[in-house]
């Protein structure tokens, strides 16, 4: 591995039910806490998408899974060999989220779902987490079955059957389950060796123009910053295609709302790239994979508090088009899935119907639409935030359902 690819080159989703230990298992791999956010702290979860990078490393002589570590150190004191950087995107569990989940999903290349061995299988989210990987298309998965360290070994292997019956048909039939401990850190290496075999880097083609979801965007200027001192506004995001140096032209879509006469419509924004940073260092050039922070010209207050967060960035002239409505052609799911026995409402989906509201997720975007048209497998609507997506783009559809939005089924942009 040489300097230039420290850069983490893959994005590694954590999904499962909440407490189930993503965020433990993370930090365990990465030696950073995700829930970095004051608020996550108090409640406790991760209620933006959190990034932290990790880079696995092996012990030269020593024969896998056990030379895979993420320590520099070995157990006989040599150093270990970086193999490759790869960023986990940790997804909150608390199934209200469900649309922050899912807008993870499109910038993830792979997903670890996390499943404790001390709870019958599946949990709520368990379910509702597979399905959505299922229904956006991430098919490289491993299983966790985590928290090893409390149950006994009947246990364990009762619990781990539960998990094979569990996907049995579903996208992850296939993926290694690989019992651990994240608190106690055990058999990471086994982890680690099977996230290197089921998630490998895409192929990615460099010559692609450059296409960025952007996840967050800050201002990141102290209160009473004097003009001279002020710095451009940051966005944060993915990468999914091409590379963005510095002093590259960046557009980005929708942009902003403008008023003009009474009338108000998007403009997309235009501005450079005046610095990258990805990996946590400043760089020249950034390839997919990792959280990308892009420092623009753009006037922070454009970018304060997550304004740009769901929006698309990229080469000037490329982008899809914004839209304001638009129609798609929709699968939905048998049932709705991840509902707690306590919940009321019905289990069986409904055809979407003209007038209702759903939430979409386009990308990272998360929009409410009201249904302004609906036959059988496709509907039109309306959005109150408009997205920047082409003809083919995935949608994830949430009606609500009882006191929660539910995930119902994918939509596909005509
Ligand atoms: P998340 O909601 O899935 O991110 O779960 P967390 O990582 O926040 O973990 C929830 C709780 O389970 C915390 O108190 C962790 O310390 C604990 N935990 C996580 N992994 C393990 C494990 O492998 N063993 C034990 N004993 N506790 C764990
Ligand atoms: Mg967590």
């Amino acid at each position: 591995m040489t300097e230039a690819n420290t850069q983490p080159e893959v994005n590694i989703g954590l999904v499962g039910h909440v407490d189930h230990g993503k965020t433990t298992l993370v930090q365990a791999l990465s030696g950073s806490w995700t829930d970095q956010h004051s608020e996550e702290m108090k409640r406790g979860i991760s209620i933006r998408l959190g990034y932290a990078d990790a880079t696995f490393r092996r012990c030269p002589g020593v024969d896998a899974p056990e030379c895979y570590t993420v320590d520099e150190e070995c157990e006989d004191g040599s150093e270990s060999e970086p193999i490759r950087t790869v960023s986990f995107v940790d997804a909150p569990g608390h199934e209200t989220l469900m649309a922050t989940m899912l807008s993870g999903a499109s910038i993830m290349d792979g997903a670890v779902l996390v499943v404790s061995a001390t709870e019958d299988v599946p949990q709520a989210q368990t379910e509702e987490h597979l399905m959505a990987l299922d229904l956006i298309g991430i098919e490289n998965i491993v299983i966790a079955q985590n928290k090893v360290d409390l149950v006994d070994r009947d246990r364990a292997v009762d619990n781990y059957e539960q998990i094979q019956e569990f996907v049995e048909g579903t996208v992850a039939e296939d993926a290694p389950i690989v019992p651990v401990s994240a608190q106690q850190e055990v058999n990471l290496d086994l982890l680690i060796d099977a996230i290197e075999t089921e998630i490998p880097t895409p192929d990615r083609d460099p010559g692609e123009s450059a296409r960025m979801y952007a996840a967050r965007s800050f201002d990141i200027n102290r209160p009473g910053a004097s003009a001279e001192d002020l710095k451009g506004g940051v966005v944060g995001g993915s990468l999914v295609s091409g590379e963005l140096s510095v002093g590259d032209g960046l557009e980005i879509r929708p942009g902003r709302e403008v008023d003009e006469e009474g009338q108000t419509e998007w403009r997309p924004l235009e501005t450079t790239v005046r610095s990258l940073q990805a990996g946590n260092r400043d760089v020249e050039t950034a390839h997919p994979g990792g959280l990308l922070g892009v420092g623009t010209g753009l006037d922070p207050s454009l970018t304060k508090g997550d304004a740009l967060a769901g929006q698309v960035a990229g080469e000037p002239g490329t982008l899809p088009p914004t839209r304001e409505e638009f129609e798609m052609k929709v699968d939905l799911l048998d049932r709705v899935v991840g509902k707690e026995d306590d919940e009321s409402g019905e289990s069986d989906i409904e055809e979407i119907s003209t007038g209702e509201p759903l939430m979409l997720t386009v990308g990272t975007a998360t929009t409410v639409g009201a249904v302004t048209s609906a036959r059988d497998g496709e509907c039109e609507v309306s959005l109150k935030r408009p997205v920047c997506a082409e003809s083919g783009a995935q949608i994830a559809i949430n009606r609500r359902v009882g006191a929660r939005w539910r995930l119902i089924g994918v939509g596909t942009l005509t």
